[in-house]
């Protein structure tokens, strides 16, 4: 017979507006769940996930219902999230205890964790965390990469790496505990554990008996650490355990990550104090078939009121369900072994996608990376390229003007050409031209260009006519005029350009 007691206190804290998490208590079934997601959505997936674990744990007590119960929640969350989209996306921790008898008839808690709400069992004075966080930080402790003290401060500590209604399976870590009278232990979400260290809430645990109001105290504390996250926090007391067993280390972790580490002996003392304080909750455990129909509570605070009362016990009425040589427990006080093979590190996608050779998926993020990249660069292209030709120059090549397009010397692989070749030879054009013709003479248009070499023309000729003045014809003086004398004329004929005359 195992007779408990136990308490809840559920808080938003002082940062979030809404409370996402939720705390059940039942009579034999207890659990913290911590949704996650959206608006709503971590309201839904952790009521949709507690609500199904306590229906369905309901239809049989036993610590593969527990594991079923559990999965069935992830299926529960999984499809709403895939049904509506407002929902998309949502999941939940998950921690569990359950009373149920063991496969030796004996009572025991079964215990189920996805995620990185915690169990802890508090025994003779200490506390022991049983699950293991499914976040990437611990992870890293798991493999020796961080400390348990870098990881309490690592930036993915919060970063889970299971969680109930991602996906549409999901690995439920397990273990089964004998527990004795004065044991403790302690459900909570990552709102009390990322504020409050782990003695300041053994000494909690130590001092006080009541567990709601244990519960109380302990989410008082996180607030007045900050209360930077909803806080949740359930404590079961053992009032009567499994006290043939010697000590409370017979914490089997039946499937998962292990336990964190296992108490060296546990006392029937240091909670004596509490089993007289009988409040709340209490029950008889796993021996009376009529508890499956007790109203169960589903409580966001401590209900003083409790679940029960204390009822009488009874032998159990079915015989212990067959047993798999991989589910015996152990029988000669040896230290508990993993029953099933350890875990292996979850592959993430990007891992699974290189062993398997999947090429990179082309998102639309990936696609409109690559159009602004290509606009870009098509600009930068277009952008040189006018500048490089947007210009035009008269300079000397062989001989003769010519007029190039582009920039002298060329620009970032844009080399001018030759767009006029003007005809004019450099002997007419003034020798003092010729330096600055030889670098080019920049000009901003092929109209300009020309121009500037036609200016250079009449120059020249301009300079001949001041050095080589016209000889005047005079007028005959044998034949008398008729007429009036002709007026005395010059010519001259610039090439590439009409005949002027100059009087
Ligand atoms: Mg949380």
């Amino acid at each position: 017979m195992t007779v408990v007691r136990s308490g809840a206190a559920s808080d938003v804290g002082r940062v979030r507006s809404v409370n996402q998490d939720l705390a059940l208590r039942t009579p034999n079934l207890f659990a913290v769940a911590d949704g996650m997601g959206g608006h709503v959505g971590g309201e839904v997936a952790a009521k949709v996930a507690v609500d199904t674990l306590r229906t369905v744990f309901a239809r049989q007590s036993s610590t593969d219902a527990l594991e079923r119960a559990v999965s069935e929640a992830n299926a529960a969350v999984w499809s709403q999230s895939q049904a509506r989209n407002d929902l998309r996306g949502m999941g939940t921790t998950l921690t569990a205890a359950a009373l149920v008898v063991g496969g030796d008839g004996r009572d025991m808690v079964a215990l189920a964790n996805v995620g990185d709400s915690r169990a802890y069992l508090y025994t003779a004075g200490r506390l022991t965390q049983i699950t293991v966080d499914h976040s990437l930080a611990e992870e890293k402790v798991h493999y020796g990469e961080l400390t348990e003290a870098e990881a309490a401060v690592h930036p993915h500590r919060h970063i889970l790496t299971r969680a109930l209604g991602v996906s549409s399976g999901v690995e439920v870590d397990l273990w089964e505990l004998h527990l004795r009278t004065g044991d403790r232990l302690l459900l909570c979400s990552d709102g009390l554990t990322n504020e409050v260290p782990e003695p300041q809430i053994a000494q909690v645990l130590a001092s006080v008996p009541d567990p709601a109001v244990v519960a109380e105290q302990l989410v008082r504390a996180a607030n007045d650490s900050g209360g930077n996250d909803n806080i949740t926090v359930l404590v079961v007391d053992v009032l009567v355990g499994d006290d043939d067993v010697a000590t409370t280390d017979v914490i089997e972790p039946r499937r998962g990550s292990g336990g964190k580490g296992l108490p060296a002996a546990a006392t029937a003392t240091g909670l004596a104090a509490g089993v007289g304080a009988v409040s709340a909750g209490t029950v008889v455990v796993g021996t009376d078939p009529g508890l499956t129909g007790m109203t169960p509570s589903v409580s966001g605070a401590a209900d003083p009121a409790g679940g029960g009362g204390e009822l009488p016990a009874a032998p159990p009425t079915a015989a212990p369900p067959a047993q798999s040589p991989a589910q015996s427990p152990a029988e000669d006080g040896a230290p508990p072994v993993p029953r099933r093979a350890p875990p292996v590190r979850t592959e993430t996608r990007s891992e699974r996608r290189r062993r398997l050779g999947v090429p990179r998926r082309i998102t639309f993020r990936v696609v409109g990376f690559a159009i602004l990249l290509a606009a870009v660069v098509a600009a930068g292209y277009f952008l040189v390229r006018w500048y490089a030709t947007d210009n035009w120059y008269v300079t000397t090549q062989n001989g003769e003007l010519v007029v190039y397009q582009g920039r002298p010397g060329g620009l970032l692989g844009f080399d001018p050409k030759v767009v006029d070749r003007t005809g004019v030879k450099t002997s007419g054009v003034l020798a003092i031209h010729l330096r600055s013709l030889k670098s080019g003479v920049e000009e901003p248009s092929l109209k300009a260009a020309r121009h500037y070499v036609a200016t250079l023309q009449q120059e020249f000729f301009a300079q001949q006519l001041i050095n080589n003045p016209p000889t005047t014809v005079p007028p005959p003086t044998t034949v008398p005029p008729t007429t009036a004398p002709p007026t005395p004329v010059t010519a001259f004929h610039m090439p590439g350009a009409a005949t002027r005359a100059v009087v």
